[in-house]
């Protein structure tokens, strides 16, 4: 089969309202028509993100009533040790409260001002933490993967030339070690292969510089490595994993993602020193190292999620959700980011909407009527996250991409949901000229797409100050 059915059914259910086109009118008004402002309460199929909104199974509800609530040495944190150590295969395992935790952790104590951070692409709260430290997050993709057309089947896979360069003029000694983000949720979440993991171990190996995963969808990775690196067709999962992460010396980890579970994360790594100084970071800013900021009951959800999230039933279900809605997209001529990725659809809305300007914002104006007129809610990933004020002119830079990020949820939406999202966006494609752009009236200095407002361009006067 080429779209598996879900190999769950379902135990309790969590009703969701349908709202009227004038009642999502009106929110989009006080929202400012910016959709975080907008309550989930009233958004039909929520695809905002696939951070922390995973449904538990029954077999990791049932591990919160085992929560050991102890200060120190909870069971619970042993049983988690364990599982990453038995996955993951590094030496310490700092639990921390999400992912951001351990990336700051980590770069507080290893990365100084002037230093630099390779990665394929860094994840927005990886560079913020990498710069807040003064030092440089540096982005070594393969350049297809700016590239919305080029079909490969790893379009997350580090440029080793241009790695190898950056090496060379940077200096080792500034570089305390490289990331490799799997799979590349910037990118769209491509994964990366096998053999440029190895690759990559290899040249860093000459250099003696360390080389951690940011490991978030670790799994969703592996699956694509076992589907499309003919050595792997018959590995598991976990063999894949174990392999994987053999080439590098630690981890950060959102548990949110693969982990299944609404909140938690963790830092692995081998470096005896560097556990150390990391923990000792930890005491002060998260919490004894038995429970780094979560409750035992936390630790342990995390622990049954990180197992069930290996099963080859879950994850071919999971990336063959996002293909279908991605092929039922690509059917009917909708413009989207190729090759599909692992955890997300992203609508090309330059294509889509090529009579808004990028001054206009196309992808937010995209993405607001998509939830007027549907209740689907997506994010912006364009102009509005990324358009940088240039200091001399005043004028916004615009980002090269212009996408609406369509994040499925991990077993949440049932495919006939799916199906709905597909129809919708293909009945929007069809009407497409009659959506408006957007102003922007007001943005915050630094991650503005959180705060901004708009309004609405047809709605304005045409003649807006008459005598001033
Ligand atoms: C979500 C995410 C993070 C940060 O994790 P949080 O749990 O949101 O703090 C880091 N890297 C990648 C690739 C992510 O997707």
């Amino acid at each position: 089969m080429k779209f598996p059915s879900e190999p769950f059914k379902i135990k309790v259910v969590e009703p969701i309202r349908r709202t009227t086109r004038e009642e999502r009118d009106r929110l989009l008004r006080e929202a400012g028509y910016n959709l975080f402002h907008v309550p989930a309460e009233s958004v039909y199929v929520d695809l905002l993100t696939d951070s922390g909104t995973s449904a538990m199974s029954d077999n990791q509800w049932a591990g919160l009533m085992l929560g050991d609530e102890s200060y120190a040495g909870s069971k619970n944190y042993y049983h988690l040790e364990e599982t990453v150590r038995s996955i993951f295969g590094y030496k310490h395992v700092i639990p921390t409260h999400q992912g951001r935790m351990a990336e700051n952790l980590l770069f507080s104590t290893v990365v100084k001002p002037g230093m630099c951070i390779p990665n394929n692409i860094h994840f927005d709260t990886t560079r913020a933490n990498v710069e807040h430290q003064g030092a440089q997050a540096l982005d070594v993709v393969i350049k297809e993967a700016y590239d919305p057309h080029c079909e490969l089947p790893f379009k997350g896979n580090m440029d080793l030339v241009r790695l190898k360069d950056t090496i060379n003029r940077v200096g080792r000694h500034r570089i305390p070690l490289v990331m490799l983000t799997i799979t590349n949720n910037s990118g769209g979440g491509q994964p990366v292969s096998m053999d440029n993991i190895r690759q990559t171990r290899e040249l860093l190996s000459r250099y003696h510089i360390p080389l951690f995963f940011d490991a978030c969808r670790f799994a969703e990775n592996c699956f694509f490595i076992k589907e499309r690196e003919p050595d792997y067709a018959s590995k598991s999962i976990l063999d894949i994993a174990r392999e994987l992460f053999s080439y590098g010396d630690g981890c950060t980890m959102s548990a949110k993602k693969d982990g299944l579970v609404n909140i938690g994360g963790f830092l692995s790594l081998n470096d005896d020193q560097w556990a150390q100084d990391t923990t000792n970071m930890l005491i002060m800013v998260e919490g004894f190292p038995t429970y780094g900021g979560l409750a035992g009951r936390d630790l342990e959800a995390m622990a049954r999620g990180l197992r069930e999230v290996l099963d080859e039933d879950y994850l071919s279900f999971r990336v063959g959700q996002v293909r279908y809605l991605g092929e039922l997209l690509d059917q009917a001529d909708v413009p989207i980011l190729k090759p599909i990725g692992g955890h997300a659809v992203y609508l090309n809305a330059k294509e889509f909407l090529p009579h808004i300007s990028q001054d206009q914002c196309p992808a937010q104006s995209l993405a607001v009527a998509l939830y007027r007129e549907y209740g689907i809610r997506g994010v912006e990933i364009g102009t509005v996250m990324f358009g940088k004020k240039d200091a001399a002119t005043g004028r916004t830079i615009h980002p090269e991409l212009e996408m609406v990020r369509l994040a499925i949820p991990r077993r949440v939406y049932t495919n006939m949901q799916i199906t709905y999202v597909a129809d919708s966006i293909i009945e929007l494609y069809s009407r497409r000229e009659r959506i408006h752009g957007l102003a922007l009236t007001y943005e915050a200095p630094v991650l503005r797409h959180f705060t901004a407002r708009f309004e609405q361009l047809e709605e304005r006067p045409l003649v807006q100050h008459a005598a001033s």
